[in-house]
């Protein structure tokens, strides 16, 4: 048998089954048209047709809605701002990196909100998020994050808790604290994909499934199937970008990993807290994340960061069994009381990462061209600021979401083959070692 895309993919909606939705029948008209159907996409079709019940919204995905990272990812629903604070402040004005980390935590709140509202069960739970300490190292680090946060003005939604704290929330061996935040919450990421493209097609979306996009010049979008001519073309394509005919060198796909356990017995669940199913990280630079799953399983991801030359992505599903098995013991090494537990799933997903390392949505009225994405491995959340902002956009609404420093910034592109692959294999590669060597002088 072959193995699931993930587990999120093993563990959709009862009745979901994965089944393809028709692919574009052949040359159409639409409003907006929208390439790529992850949290990007769907969200932006979604608050496009929200904000105008009759715009002709057509979606274009070349696997099936929630295919790529939005379907795969660890499920942390959490603020980040996809540029430092510092940065927004210097390019938007004073306060500009707070208020865009308050508008993500709003974020959160929507994308709860919405899951009510459009009975998406996606065990949404906002038990909040830790970021874990396992040695002095990562405290200085986590204290130095904490103060930048309270410098800022944060210091309101972010805590820095101490052994005991942490362990209260998160019984993890050798804590040295924890920096707290309320503003996260826990989420089935692929029910919430599967979950918003049926809101979308409640409201009078179309998506077309199996449906690659081969380029998009201007305001077509033109695949093997037909052209869809619209006013607006959305790219949501992420980490697969470079699939479309001449943008090799916008985002580059880097891998990830993830593991699934098997459902953990309640007495140990008992030892290990996270009673509100808080998300928790290890903080070292190749960090690991995990959340207990609504059915109480850990998934827990990440250590994983190669780049293939040319952009290429392994085909689905992507299988790394070595680092599957260090995902394991770096959970029982964290969880000892975990060392008996099996891991039931294991899998692979791409997130996209822009030359600058920054998130960007954008509208550009005179050529048709709109975009979300450079979201790296933090987009579940921001990807709902992102479709907002780009419904904000193309609909011309006058709101604040429009004035972040994300909006209409160019991230430049990356360099031709073989550099790309020198630069960004080359920088994991550093960060790897320097993780090293430091833990040998902690
Ligand atoms: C393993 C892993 C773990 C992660 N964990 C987290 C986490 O816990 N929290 C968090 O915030 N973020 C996490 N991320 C990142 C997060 O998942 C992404 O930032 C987010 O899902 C990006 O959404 P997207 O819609 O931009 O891209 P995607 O979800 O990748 O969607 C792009 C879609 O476009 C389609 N497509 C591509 N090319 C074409 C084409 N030519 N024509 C038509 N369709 C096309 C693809 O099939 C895909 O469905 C993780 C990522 C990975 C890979």
């Amino acid at each position: 048998m072959t193995a699931p895309i993930s587990y999120w993919h093993d563990s959709l909606e009862p009745g979901d089954t994965l089944t393809p939705r028709p692919p574009l029948p052949g040359d159409r008209d639409a409003d907006v048209a929208v390439v790529g159907a992850g949290f990007g996409g769907l969200w932006t079709a979604y608050y496009l047709l929200k904000a105008d019940p009759t715009l002709r919204v057509v979606v274009l995905e070349a696997e099936t809605a929630g295919f790529g990272a939005s379907g795969r990812n660890g499920g942390w629903c959490v603020p980040e701002t996809g540029s430092p604070l510092d940065v927004l402040d210097r390019e938007g004005g004073a306060g500009t990196g707070a208020a865009m980390l308050r508008a993500m935590h709003g974020a959160v709140d929507e994308i709860g909100a919405v899951c009510a509202g459009e009975g998406i069960d996606c065990g949404f739970a906002k038990g909040g998020a830790l970021w874990l300490a396992s040695d002095a190292r990562q405290l200085r680090r986590i204290s130095r994050r904490h103060a930048m946060l309270v410098q800022h003005g944060l210091g309101d939604a972010y805590a820095l808790l101490d052994p005991v704290k942490t362990v209260a929330r998160v019984n993890a061996t050798g804590m040295y604290g924890s920096i707290f935040t309320p503003h996260a919450a826990a989420v089935h990421p692929a029910r919430l994909a599967r979950g918003i493209a049926r809101a979308v097609e409640r409201m009078g979306g179309t998506i077309y499934e199996k449906t690659p996009a081969r380029r998009i010049e201007g305001r077509r979008v033109v695949t093997a199937s037909g052209t869809v001519s619209a006013n607006v073309v959305v790219r949501t394509t992420e980490a697969y970008t470079a699939s479309l005919e001449g943008h090799d060198r916008m985002i580059v796909p880097v891998e990830n990993f993830m593991i699934a356990t098997e459902p953990v017995p309640d007495h140990l669940w008992a030892e290990m807290g996270v009673a509100n199913r808080e998300l928790f990280e290890d903080s070292p630079v190749m960090l690991a994340y995990g959340q207990r799953t609504a059915d109480g399983r850990i998934a827990w991801g990440g250590m994983g960061a190669s780049y293939r030359m040319g952009s290429k992505i392994a085909p689905t599903p992507m299988q790394a069994p070595k680092i599957a098995a260090l995902l394991r013991a770096r959970l029982v090494e964290r969880f000892p009381m975990l060392r008996d537990i099996k891991i039931t799933h294991h899998w692979g997903g791409v997130m996209g990462m822009t030359r600058d390392m920054r998130s960007t949505v954008g509208y550009d009225p005179a050529t048709g061209e709109a975009w979300a994405g450079g979201f790296g491995g933090a987009g579940v959340a921001p990807s709902n600021l992102a479709g907002r902002t780009v419904a904000a956009l193309v609909t011309r609404a006058d709101t604040d979401l429009v004035r972040f420093p994300w909006v209409n910034h160019r991230c430049g592109k990356w360099e031709p083959e073989p550099l790309r692959w020198i630069g960004v294999a080359g920088t994991f590669a550093r960060l790897r070692m320097g993780e090293r060597l430091s833990q040998l002088k902690n």
